[in-house]
């Protein structure tokens, strides 16, 4: 692995900026990464790895920088869960681990870098030097990854009876006997302007 300096560099800039959820990020990873035993997630390990996130903040991008992992590739899920955390899967050896961070740390922090006053900045300096103990929560996992999330190409594709939209990867319905899209079914997130 890269050192975490130049992770950091890296990852702030894919973000745009450096921030706390970066600091985060780039060692939530490299923790997670020696936990389920992945040297390499960018080379020689890069279809060994799987990481489901369970926000889409700051963080979410230092840990597509880290690890490589990316929607477009499908070895990155996002669940919309406003949970800061994130699941890291060796697909190989199926070991997983939960890393959450601690809400706890920001006070924690206050422990830390008490000559900088400008409490974000405090933050995230002290994320840079805490504890893993103060930063987060690990849990041993068995992720449950269905077969249409895994990288690869689509299991299936059919065309929507109501809108014609095509759909992949299992995501259509059956109702009533007729295969629909979920947007058909549930509702849209747009209305069309004629
Ligand atoms: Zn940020
Ligand atoms: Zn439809």
């Amino acid at each position: 692995m890269e050192s975490f300096e130049k992770l950091l560099k890296k990852s702030t800039q894919v973000h745009g900026h450096i921030c706390a959820g970066q600091v985060i990020g780039v060692r939530m990873c490299l923790l997670a990464l020696s936990l389920i035993n992945i040297d390499d997630p960018k080379g020689a390990d890069r279809k060994k790895l799987y990481v489901i996130v369970e926000i889409d903040r700051c963080a979410t991008d230092a840990i597509q920088s880290v690890t490589g992992c990316s929607l477009g590739k499908r070895s990155m899920k996002w669940l919309d869960y406003g949970v800061m955390a994130a699941t890291f899967v060796n697909l190989e050896t199926s070991k997983a681990v939960r890393i959450t961070a601690l809400e706890e740390s920001r006070e924690a922090s206050k422990k830390y870098c008490a000559e900088i006053v400008d409490k974000y900045q405090r933050q995230l300096e002290a994320y840079k030097i805490m504890k893993e103990d103060e930063l987060f929560r690990i849990q041993n996992v068995k992720a449950i990854i269905p077969e249409e999330n895994m990288p690869g190409r689509p299991l299936k594709r059919v065309q929507c009876e109501s809108c014609n939209d095509w759909v992949q990867d299992r995501r259509d319905l059956l109702v009533d006997g007729k295969i629909l899209c979920k947007q058909c079914v549930e509702g849209r997130y747009y209305t069309e302007i004629l």
